[in-house]
């Protein structure tokens, strides 16, 4: 993914490692910025599609 703050990218091994959940509230590794993922199943894009976006 690419961090929506700092356009970054972050893996998703990293998030794995870290065991960050879906709708759990994440720091961005390189700006700090409060991040946090939903995983949208079945949508037209594809059968499993995450979105990453800035908590305010
Ligand atoms: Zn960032």
């Amino acid at each position: 993914m690419d961090c929506p703050s700092c356009e970054e990218h972050i893996g998703w091994d990293w998030v794995e490692d870290e065991e960050i959940e879906p709708n759990e509230v994440f720091e961005c590794p390189e700006c700090e910025e409060s991040l946090r993922y939903f995983i949208d199943e079945g949508t037209y894009l594809g059968p499993q599609h995450k979105t990453v976006e800035v908590v305010s």
